[in-house]
């Protein structure tokens, strides 16, 4: 029996598709059958030939100027196979869904743990329930008939007993030579031949036998930073390239594991390299090799993912990050957009595996997300340059609901890609991070020393409606003009390069505000004895006791800071405990907070010496009983211990140094004062040079972007009962915003068109600024001004 419902996309279209894909029937044990001696005519078929596309060697020869296929494919979709789906995969079924979705690409189960297809590869064994049948072959077949561009996925790192048995030299093991295991499974090293020539062999045989696009690989980085491997391959390699023996135990203090660390990254990039010539050797130029890689940076540390060296290396990034986490919200998706642009470059792509079941917290692999939540996790990440790839776990679902989510998201992408892809983003505060300072001074400890700090940050611009990017601290001289302000959110482990960098940028003119910890320790993370940007800030570490961080993990402390007028002087220096003097006034960063003198704070201070210029405008009033209440009284009511300093160069560069731990505060506790302040101190140091200003009640992440003589503003709207919990299942609409934005050059302002309502409205262009109303808001505008 056939079931048939209609399914209405954006409330335009209503299609008409079979319920569900049907398990099991007649045409795939037919196939199947006739598969089992298919790889030649596969091979040979003039369909695939025709449906290679850009991709195939002939073609791309032909037309060398065509932009090829991973500059081009710009909505992906991914049927996660199962071991049981060969029996159970109905291709003509999700052959209309593609075409429903406006797919233009697939990822296709290849190989690596099992194959989908009839594999000749010794050791490389098929999937449990394959029983002949070559279903990678048949759907890649198809994709192409269908002009579809294929990934081919691989997802290596583990194998089975047999294969261990068969090698056991290839496998990762612990220092008594016992294995590493995940369940049943056996987990290879990445300085094996399992790399060097087993998943080679398997790259070179589906590249010759099915002429997939490209590859991309779910696990491929290996063994992660948790365990090492002692294996005789490690050994040799470690030694011959370090000098050092493998390190006993982790120890970030040690030289050799941290060299250790240095080399595990290396031999990633090393295998990235392997494979893409593996497989341009044998597809052609453009039959590139694209591992997947994480939404976090320190989920890419631990698996020794260089994100900057990868995208400096790679035309594509996969970015595999399916959902939101309740911390990071939404916004997270198009922050790592801009994140990976910022390295990969704004003319390439970064598709996003976007799950339609329900993944996170807790994960549940066949129910589907509430629509809501995927739709707004998708359109984020669209907003930040992501371009959508709906994702599902096994080709037949008996909750069926996850099929009506992707498609009025993929339709509307297709309908306005010109505005979504090949643009500019426009923004005058920079956010500036590494990934080293999450290896050496996050170290294990790198979500409260590193990444709270970044979002406390960051969520404070975007609850201010300040657009900011993303800026990679080895980027900082070649990105900086674009900015006024640069922030360092205890951005602690600095190379010297990296400090001369920054202090360029203040040097010509750029305003700085750095918190906590900031350039206090060298790259390897080992404290150093002042800030290398001491001179900057005005103030200097005072080298005593341990640095606060290393207390504050984990801790909320009952803590305040007290607000100025001012402080001038050196507090707390030797011989120079009485030279404050008190300023006038309170400073302007201080606005809002005019019925207070204080504010709540949580974490700890400890005394610094002050440059005579620079200013205290908030001191530390250390912890006191909370409980009982009547013991809640201040015993220390006074101190000079700065919060926050102020300091002003000789060219006029702003300087705001906040060792108080702010932004993390404000990540872990959200509290509006903390959010409030940091805002303040970014309009202040940036000289409120901001491109857009946005009036209305509402939390709302803003992207702004420039292309050739026009400017795209997307706002999406984070308010929901949700908000900071998932999964969403009701939009609340906000409006009317009222908005303004400083207009490009070879921008009039005056037409404005709406791509989400469909409208076309008006802007008042006075001095260079574009002001006009968006009356409603219930997920997403995007704004169009030429
Ligand atoms: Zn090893």
């Amino acid at each position: 029996m056939i079931f048939v419902i209609t399914i209405t996309f954006c409330m335009f279209k209503t299609i008409v598709i079979n319920m569900q894909p049907q398990s099991g029937n007649e045409d795939n044990t037919r196939r199947s059958f006739l598969k089992k001696t298919a790889i030649a005519s596969v091979m040979l078929s003039t369909a695939d030939l025709i449906s290679l596309g850009s991709n195939h060697s002939d073609a791309k020869q032909k037309n060398p100027d065509q932009v090829p296929w991973y500059k081009s494919v710009t909505r992906w979709g991914q049927v996660n196979i199962t071991e049981k789906d060969p029996a159970q995969y109905d291709i003509g079924w999700w052959r209309k869904f593609w075409k429903l979705t406006e797919t233009k690409g697939v990822i296709i189960n290849a190989g690596g743990i099992v194959a989908y297809y009839p594999t000749r590869v010794a050791l490389h064994r098929t999937a449990e329930f394959l029983a002949g049948r070559d279903l990678f072959g048949d759907l890649c077949h198809t994709a192409h008939e269908d002009g579809l561009a294929v990934f081919a996925r691989m997802d290596s790192n583990r194998a089975h007993e047999e294969f261990y048995k068969a090698h056991p030299g290839w496998f990762a093991t612990d220092t008594s030579g016992k294995p590493y295991k995940a369940g049943d499974l056996y987990i290879t090293c990445v300085n094996s031949p399992y790399y060097n020539e087993h998943i080679p062999a398997i790259l070179r045989e589906i590249a010759e036998f099915y002429h997939p696009e490209g590859f991309t690989d779910n696990s491929w980085s290996g063994l992660g930073r948790e365990s090492i491997c002692y294996c005789e391959f490690c050994k040799k390699s470690f030694r011959d390239k370090t000098g050092y023996n493998l390190p006993e135990v982790k120890n970030w203090d040690n030289q050799g594991y941290r060299q250790w660390i240095r080399w595990n990254y290396d031999r990633r990039v090393e295998i990235w390299d392997l494979n893409n010539r593996t497989t341009k050797s044998v597809g052609g130029v453009h039959c590139i090799w694209s591992g997947m890689n994480s939404g976090s940076i320190s989920g890419q540390s631990r698996s020794f993912r260089d994100y900057k060296e990868i995208c400096m290396r790679a035309e594509i990034i996969m970015l595999d990050d399916q959902a939101r986490s309740d911390l990071g919200g939404f916004q997270h998706n198009g922050e790592i957009g801009k994140m990976i642009h910022g390295l990969l470059g704004w003319d390439k792509l970064v598709p996003e595996s976007m799950a339609m079941y329900q993944a996170g917290r807790p994960t549940f692999r066949l129910a589907s997300k509430p629509a809501p939540e995927a739709r707004m996790w998708m359109l984020n990440g669209i907003a930040g340059g992501i371009q959508p790839w709906w994702h599902m776990v096994s080709a037949f679902h008996e909750d069926r609901r996850m099929y009506k989510t992707p498609g009025s998201v993929m339709k509307w992408h297709k309908e306005n890609e010109q505005f979504l892809v090949n643009r500019k983003p426009v923004a005058t505060v920079g956010v500036v991070w590494s990934q080293q300072n999450t290896d050496f001074y996050g170290r294990d400890n790198a979500e409260e020393l590193v990444e709270l700090p970044w979002r406390g940050m960051t969520q404070a611009l975007i609850r201010s409606r300040i657009p900011y990017l993303p800026i990679h601290i080895d980027h900082v001289d070649r990105d900086a003009t674009q900015f006024s302000l640069l922030i360092l959110p205890n951005l602690a482990a600095m190379t010297e390069n990296q400090v001369a960098g920054i202090r360029r940028f203040v040097e010509q003119g750029g305003g700085l505000i750095a918190t906590g910890e900031t350039s206090l320790f060298n790259e390897w993370g080992d404290k150093s004895s002042d800030y290398a940007l001491a001179d900057l800030f005005g103030a200097h570490f005072k080298g005593v006791g341990e640095s606060p961080a290393s207390k504050l993990a984990g801790e909320a402390y009952h803590t305040y800071l007290r607000l100025g007028p001012g402080l001038r002087g050196r507090p707390g220096g030797p011989g120079n405990d009485h030279e404050l003097t008190v300023t006038d006034k309170r400073h302007e960063v201080l606005r809002g907070f005019e019925e207070t003198g204080i504010l709540p704070f949580g974490g700890l201070l400890q005394p610094l010496s002050l440059e005579p210029n620079a200013e205290i405008l908030m001191t530390f009033i250390p912890q006191f009983p909370v409980y009982p209440p009547e013991t809640a009284w201040m015993r220390t009511p006074k101190t000079d211990i700065p919060g926050l300093i102020i300091n002003t160069t000789t060219n006029g560069s702003r300087i705001l140094f906040l060792p108080a731990d702010i932004d993390r505060q404000f990540a872990r506790y959200n509290l509006p004062d903390h959010g409030n302040l940091l805002a303040n101190l970014v309009r202040w140091a940036a000289k409120d040079k901001l491109p857009i200003a946005v009036e209305g009640a509402g939390l709302v992440d803003c992207h702004l972007y420039e292309q050739a003589n026009r400017m795209v503003l997307h706002i999406v709207n984070l308010t929901s009962a949700a908000t900071w919990r998932q999964p969403l299942d009701e939009l609340i609409a906000i409006g009317p915003l009222g908005i303004k934005i400083r207009l490009s050059k070879n921008v009039r302002g005056t037409n404005l068109r709406l791509l989400v309502s469909n409208e076309r409205i008006s802007g008042e262009v006075k001095n260079g600024w574009c002001h006009f109303v968006v009356k409603s808001i219930p997920d997403h505008e995007v704004v169009v001004l030429t």
